[in-house]
């Protein structure tokens, strides 16, 4: 039996980033990923554009990510929120609050390479491609089984982090249950290319059919992000690339002049997945393992980032005790830390669809009227836009 002091269970974003935080602190981590960089670069799921907030991108400055990808990422200088076919509007300005920009956009596929390849360069131990295919809790370790070119290994570790992804097996062995809402939605991406400059612009335009979001890339060209219902997906999904464009274009609007489709558009089927439980004897969750959002607000991965940030702290704040890093005690505070950043978001980005999904006429006044208001009174404009910008939360870094 092999031994560690941390084993990752999965070496995505989340994952790989926790590996990354926990560098300075000179424990012995393994991260074990099923797949392989390369299969992992080549799937079709790197094609969405991650809208990374202000907070993430401070984040990867310290994982010393941010230098590898900051050539490719687009900042987002104003956001513009309208309602389809209604008067309200609300935009945001980062020279308004102060900042250089409100987010950056950038290909997931390019982060994710980045991630991997500073993972690389600082000799972070990654056990792939492996699967973890069972884990045990003993007393002060847990024991973790994982097929490696179908050989069985065994790990003993004092703490395991589910960073396994929203069907995540490590939360279903521990029994942690999940709350589901199924929005019977599909995100449909693609990537557009405007007759005009977006002037890096951030586009969110909510429409009867769903949301649909415009993010500025290189040049004239926007990273779609297009909600439909999972019905008038698959229709939409059939038709030939003009026909869309002519829905598109509707349904967006001519702000942008004429829109052009210029990549593939994908699918991906939008739930809302929370797990009941933040831990387990020797086990913490982060990231898409403990929260599945809905797309529309970008804030999926941000909030990933934060839970993998608030959970290196406390692992950095146990060693120098010389405590056990799967105590329950740390991972009770870890829950506890997580809880307020859960729920706001969660609700900011799970109530802007349900508040933009009402169509009677008294529900959509509200809702303009309450654009108009975010657009003319600071306060409440500056509370919004922290949201967006992920800064309304703050975590002690470990790389101080
Ligand atoms: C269309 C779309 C747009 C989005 N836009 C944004 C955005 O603008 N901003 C934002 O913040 N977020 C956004 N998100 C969310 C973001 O993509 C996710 O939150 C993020 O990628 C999740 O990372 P993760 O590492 O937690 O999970 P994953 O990326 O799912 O990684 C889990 C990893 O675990 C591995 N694994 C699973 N099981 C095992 C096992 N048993 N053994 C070993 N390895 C295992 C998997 O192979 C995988 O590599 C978007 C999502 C979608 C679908």
């Amino acid at each position: 039996m092999e031994t560690c002091d941390v084993l990752i269970v999965g070496g995505g974003l989340a994952g790989a980033s926790l590996a990354l935080a926990l560098k300075p602190l000179g424990l012995s981590v393994v991260v074990v990923e099923t797949l392989t960089p390369e299969t992992k670069l080549a799937s079709p799921a790197g094609d969405r554009a991650l809208a990374l907030a202000q907070g993430s991108v401070e984040i990867f400055q310290q994982l010393e990510v941010w230098s590898q990808v900051v050539s490719l990422a687009t900042p987002i200088r104003h956001i513009h929120v309208s309602d389809q076919g209604h008067f309200g509007k609300t935009r945001i300005h980062a020279g308004e609050l102060g900042v250089p920009a409100l987010g950056y956009v950038i290909p997931a596929r390019d982060l994710e390479r980045a991630v991997v390849d500073v993972c690389d360069r600082r000799s972070v131990r990654f056990i792939c491609p492996a699967e973890v295919t069972g884990l045990q809790v003993q007393g002060d370790h847990a024991a973790v089984r994982l097929n490696c070119h179908g050989e069985t290994r065994l790990y003993q570790t004092q703490l395991v982090v589910a960073a396994d992804g929203g069907n995540s097996k490590v939360r279903q062995w521990m029994g942690i249950g999940q709350q589901v809402h199924d929005y019977s939605q599909v995100a449909l991406v693609s990537m557009v290319e405007s007759e005009r400059h977006h002037q890096n612009t951030a586009y969110e335009r909510f429409t009867p059919s769903g949301p649909l979001a415009l993010l500025p890339l290189p040049k004239r060209r926007n990273a779609l992000i297009w909600t439909q219902g999972k019905r008038q997906a698959r229709k939409l999904l059939s038709l030939p690339s003009r026909d869309i464009e002519s829905r598109l274009q509707h349904a967006f609007g001519w702000k942008l002049g004429r829109l052009k489709l210029v990549a593939p558009i994908r699918g991906f089927p939008l739930r809302l997945i929370r797990a009941e439980r933040l831990f387990a004897e020797r086990v913490a969750i982060v990231g898409n393992a403990a929260h599945q959002l809905h797309p529309v607000a970008g804030q999926g991965f941000n909030l990933g980032l934060r839970d993998v940030m608030v959970l290196a702290r406390l692992l950095e704040d146990q060693q120098r005790r010389n405590g056990n890093l799967g105590a329950l005690g740390l991972l009770e505070r870890y829950a506890k830390a997580r809880l307020d950043d859960h729920d706001r978001i969660i609700s900011f980005s799970d109530g802007l669809i349900r508040w933009f999904s009402l169509t009677a006429p008294i529900s959509a006044l509200g809702r303009n009227l309450g654009l108009l208001a975010l657009d003319h009174i600071p306060r409440l404009k500056r509370w919004f836009s922290y949201q967006a910008m992920g800064l309304s939360q703050q975590y002690n870094s470990v790389n101080r």
